[in-house]
């Protein structure tokens, strides 16, 4: 192999005399605000997935393009497939961001990534731009220093992954051909701690519900009606409010008949993992006192990965500001039930709606109805795609991988496993617990950034000796 580790060699120092030039391109893309969500302009998406398409062009990587669906936004596609023999690596990352928050939260301006302490704050600067840039960077640092890449890959950035990836069926039917590997490798998850490289194996599904509760066909005055006239927003808070029980389980019936529990081996690789209370409300910006919720007898990794969760997203009836003595006649909820293995998205949706709207109290008008799913998804994290993975993670970051769940979801996942029948779908992301993804001050840390990017020049290496499956 000592060909390989000389081309290794050659491409991690062609990235550490260039991560400047990296960085560079990360703060343009995370210049463009390419949030996906329904209101922010599109044509910035679009604009984005230009960006990263010249990105892609100017280090070599070849028939890069933007791919269309009308109406959908647009996902960017590029490969280097001259390797024959050697495996085909799929790249997955998405350029599109969040929207970003109350402007006046953010310490530097949401869309002018700056740089403090070593981290680079802006929104997408690490979910999931940094994951986009680090594959881009790596597969650079190859073709800049030996005009080769052990491995064939091909790289998929996808455009609407923060709006639950509406229409990734229609575009894997439109493109398959085009996508078939060896393995998936997704930049898009955290790692478990700033500096301590993760693989994830399972992510949690969701689904969305909205709910509203109307009362009146308009408001009242609440001096001259309050008492007998019921008030849908306390009728609505009730309803949420019953939605959990004491020991902070859901009160949502059948909803954990088809909860799956882990494995022993999956109970084992969490328990192995270290948890720190402290740190843990710190990353996560607890107020001073607060407790920490969910599930009695499930430790906090357990409740994240491996329970079902309900969030509301959002909720209205009528702004503090210009509000007067009234019953409003309505109200109305965004729940976010967070789903897991093996549940059936539709299914749990079905039970939410049917527990809100059963029983309203007053015969108030309860309506419910399920918005979207998105799947979860699982994996068995042994096998030799996974050592080399490991492998190369341990030479980026010079310390041993933790095997981890995420809370989150990936639309993406499952629909890309099932078509490339089964192949080994390696999670490895860019974030770490500070780097408030999704939230007001987004950042990435650098130096992680850096470490991923050597894991992934690594990685190209590793996985060319990995024997496949033949396609089918
Ligand atoms: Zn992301």
């Amino acid at each position: 192999m000592a060909n390989a580790n000389g081309t290794v060699k050659g491409a991690l120092d062609y990235l550490e005399g260039h991560f400047g030039d990296f960085q560079k391109t990360l703060v343009e893309l995370s210049r463009v605000p390419s949030v996906s969500a329904e209101g922010f302009p599109p044509s910035e998406v679009r604009r984005s997935a230009d960006a990263v398409a010249d990105a892609m062009r100017r280090t070599g990587i070849e028939n890069v393009e933007v791919l269309e669906i009308p109406g959908v936004h647009p996902y960017v596609y590029g490969d280097w497939l001259h390797k024959p023999g050697a495996p085909t690596i799929l790249l997955y990352g998405h350029h599109d961001v969040q929207p970003p928050g109350r402007p006046e939260k953010w310490l530097s301006p949401a869309f002018e990534p700056t740089e403090r302490k070593g981290r680079l704050y802006g929104r997408g600067t690490a979910d999931d731009k940094a994951g986009v840039m680090a594959h881009v960077a790596a597969v650079a640092s190859y073709l800049e220093s030996s005009r080769d890449v052990p491995c064939n890959v091909k790289f998929v950035i996808e455009g609407e992954e923060e709006i639950g990836s509406e229409n990734l069926g229609k575009f894997l039917d439109k493109y398959k051909q085009k996508l078939s590997a060896d393995f998936i490798v997704l930049s898009d998850t955290a790692n478990f701690d700033t500096g301590v490289p993760a693989l994830t194996y399972q992510l949690r599904g969701i689904c969305q519900v909205d709910v509203e509760v109307r009362c009146l066909d308009h408001p009242v005055h609440s001096g001259m009606w309050g008492g007998p006239v019921p008030d849908p927003v306390q009728i609505l808070s009730s309803l949420i409010a019953g939605l959990q029980n004491k020991d902070g389980s859901l009160n949502i019936p059948g909803l954990y008949k088809d909860v799956a529990k882990p494995s022993k081996k999956q109970l084992k690789r969490i328990r192995k993992l270290p948890f720190d209370e402290k740190k843990f409300k710190r990353d996560a910006g607890l107020l001073e006192g607060v407790k920490l919720a969910g599930e009695k007898g499930y430790s906090v990794y357990e409740r994240i990965w491996t329970r079902p969760s309900l969030t509301v997203i959002a909720m209205e009836s009528h702004p503090i500001q210009g509000s007067s003595n009234q019953i409003v006649d309505s109200a109305r909820a965004r729940l976010s039930l967070r789903t897991v293995p093996n549940m059936d998205g539709r299914k749990a949706g079905g039970l939410l709606v049917k527990k809100l709207t059963a029983n309203p109290p007053d015969n108030a008008k309860v309506t419910a109805k399920l918005n979207g799913t998105t799947p979860w998804w699982t994996t068995d994290p042994e096998g030799p795609a996974f050592e080399a993975a490991r492998r190369a993670l341990k030479a980026g970051f010079g310390k041993d991988t933790a095997m981890i769940g995420a809370g989150g979801s990936i639309g993406f996942v499952q629909p890309f496993a099932d078509m490339l029948g089964g192949a080994p779908c390696l999670l490895m992301g860019v974030e770490d617990p500070p780097c408030n993804a999704h939230s007001e001050n987004e950042s990435l840390h650098l130096g992680d950034w850096r470490k991923v990017m050597r894991s992934a020049i690594h990685l190209y290496d590793e996985l060319s000796r990995v024997e496949v499956k033949p396609r089918r």
